[in-house]
């Protein structure tokens, strides 16, 4: 693969400023340049129909939410319609545990195929009558031949094949078998049916391709009926006719297959008549990701994750347990656009992506990852206040809320330097910041541990003239910590998620090397924190920016009654930045 990198960070301002602008002048990608060359011409009678054909063998990730947004997207965006296809030919790999997954996946990504949802097995009766016409035709026939015996004789681009000896089987013979293959008369792999093409063609698919193999496997949908299936070659192009799918778009990899697509359709398709045409694009590809659903089924099922929707995987949902919205995704999409080259995109600009929705649509909140214990010794002891706190700076109909303030605090740990830098603004010995929503506090004395000499708690004053919001005093200083009452509190299991490999291309490894070698052996952090009251009513599903440190949800999995879990989504900043340039 030709893989060039994204290294500077995406220009997102001026991604934005396009995005904002509804720039008519905002240019085509070349798929609809070719749909509006189409509708120009008046071709198949200015209908515009896409589909989405995945194969039910995984659950989808970030790479078909790319190829989704792009199919349903020109759909909508040209008045036609898009059908969600199951690319269901392979019954040893599929389940209807996967089907209900990409459904769900796709509706929560907000498009809708109304009643258009098919199967390639619906059409099996009727790939079955075209491959007797193409046997008819002179134009398939029967193999008896192992398939190891076959793929050798299929040759080498540069190399002829060697022709099937029974290749010149007479029609009537090549029917008879057939039949019987059906019928379910020889075992698995015993014999195979072939298009009749081209043994010498440069395209190693035209090399008289397999059509149909013996596999007495129960379909998840026709169940014992057949016990021969059809190859996806066979499959696809005959599907995307029957549905008279105009635009078929696929991925790059395919593009070597379109003179078979196109083979197959001039045997069933009479001259003038509609059919449709393959066009392909570049997949996504994904910095510090793999996209690759043979390798996610392998993290899966030998448990190196929690499970397709671990927050850490590039699944949908996976993508969704972490906190992003469909929104967040959508708009990556857009971004990312439609290339006809391969390339890597940077993983920031889909946590971009989510940060910039996340600003919009979540309140704040106060929460303290790695609690430092405060005593604020002027202030009295059964005293509380209730502080007003700003929802949502982005959003004032967000309104406020009341946040309880009392003698002990926590701040985080990290927000305390015994020996600071000059350039250190939080707290330090005899210096003052402010505790957000209420006073400046300044510290006076540090506790530690008589043991390990580790700081365990802060002796501060605050100066009740500086009360957030009063006009007493124009005191500023130059930091301002979140923090939450020690006393009224509540503990929260959370998770801080990092990329799950340290490489940056962990899909494009060395001969020989395993991709698992590049797991990132810190991917999860599991804290117990402290948080602010309110969030005692947090349901999951729930998102929230956690003042100062990120944004995270309230995860849909392990959250009980009893105990509430928040997944980290994004920092609120991209922390890699500088050590992926490194990389
Ligand atoms: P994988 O390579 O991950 O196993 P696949 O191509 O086998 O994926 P399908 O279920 O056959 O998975 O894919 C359904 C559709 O999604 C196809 O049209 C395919 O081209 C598209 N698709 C799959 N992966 C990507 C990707 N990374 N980027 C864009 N489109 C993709
Ligand atoms: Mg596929």
């Amino acid at each position: 693969m030709n893989i060039s990198i994204k290294k500077n960070k995406p220009n997102m301002q001026k991604e934005n400023q396009a995005e904002k602008s509804n720039n008519p002048a905002k240019s085509l990608n070349f798929i609809e340049a070719i749909i509006e060359e189409d509708l120009k011409n008046k071709k198949n009678d200015g209908r515009v129909h896409t589909r989405f054909p995945p194969e039910p063998n995984g659950y989808l990730h970030i790479g078909h939410a790319k190829s989704i947004c792009l199919n349903f997207g020109l759909a909508k965006k040209y008045n036609g319609l898009c059908n969600l296809r199951f690319d269901d030919t392979n019954p040893t790999k599929e389940e209807e545990e996967y089907v209900n997954s990409i459904i769900e996946d796709i509706r929560w990504l907000g498009f809708d195929w109304d009643n258009r949802l098919y199967y390639a097995s619906d059409y099996f009766d009727q790939l079955y009558e075209w491959s007797l016409k193409l046997i008819r035709d002179g134009k398939a026939y029967v193999d008896d031949q192992p398939s190891e015996v076959i793929s050798e004789q299929k040759g080498t681009p540069t190399r002829p094949g060697i022709k099937s000896p029974y290749r010149n089987r007479p029609v009537d013979e090549n029917l008879d078998l057939f039949v019987r293959m059906k019928n379910g008369e020889f075992p698995d792999g015993l014999r195979v049916l072939r298009a009749k093409i081209d043994m010498a063609s440069p395209n190693m698919h035209l090399r008289d391709p397999i059509l149909y193999r013996i596999m007495h496997t129960s379909h998840h949908r026709t169940g014992d009926k057949w016990c021969i299936y059809p190859m996806y070659d066979w499959a696809h192009g005959q599907s995307d006719y029957i549905e008279r799918i105009t635009h078929s778009i696929c991925t790059l990899e395919f593009e070597i297959h379109r003179p078979l697509y196109d083979w197959f359709l001039d045997q069933i398709v009479k001259e003038g008549e509609y059919r449709p045409r393959q066009y392909e694009f570049a997949r996504l590809n994904l910095s510090f990701t793999v996209i690759s659903k043979r390798k996610l089924l392998e993290l899966v099922r030998d448990g190196y994750i929690d499970g397709w929707d671990d927050p850490r995987m590039p699944s949908i949902s996976g993508l969704r347990r972490r906190g992003y919205t469909p929104e967040s995704i959508r708009n990556f999409a857009n971004r990312v656009g439609v290339a006809k080259r391969d390339n890597v995109i940077d993983v920031a600009l889909l946590e971009h992506s989510v940060r910039e929705d996340l600003n919009k649509r979540s309140n704040r909140v106060m929460a303290v990852l790695r609690p430092l214990k405060v005593t604020i010794t002027n202030y009295p002891d059964d005293q509380v206040e209730e502080m007003d706190a700003i929802n949502n700076p982005e959003d004032e109909s967000q309104g406020k809320r009341k946040m309880p303030f009392s003698r002990v605090v926590y701040i985080e740990k990290n927000d305390f330097m015994e020996d600071p830098p000059k350039k250190f603004f939080r707290l330090a010995p005899g210096r003052e910041v402010r505790l957000k929503f209420a006073y400046i506090i300044k510290c006076e004395e540090v506790v530690k541990d008589p043991s390990t000499g580790e700081v365990i708690e802060l002796k501060c004053t605050y100066d009740p003239e500086t009360k957030s919001g009063s006009s007493h005093s124009n005191k500023k200083v130059k930091g301002t910590l979140h923090w939450v009452s020690a006393n009224h509190a509540i503990d929260a299991e959370v998770r801080l998620y990092d990329r799950l490999f340290v490489k940056n291309t962990p899909d494009n490894v060395e001969e020989g090397e395993d991709f698992k070698t590049y797991l990132n052996p810190d991917s999860l952090e599991v804290l117990t924190a402290k948080l602010e009251p309110s969030l005692k009513n947090a349901r999951p599903g729930d998102m929230f920016q956690f003042e100062r440190i990120g944004y995270f949800c309230v995860d849909t999995k392990h959250t009980t009654e009893n105990k509430l879990v928040f997944n980290r989504t994004v920092p609120l900043r991209d922390t890699w930045a500088k050590i992926s340039k490194s990389l």
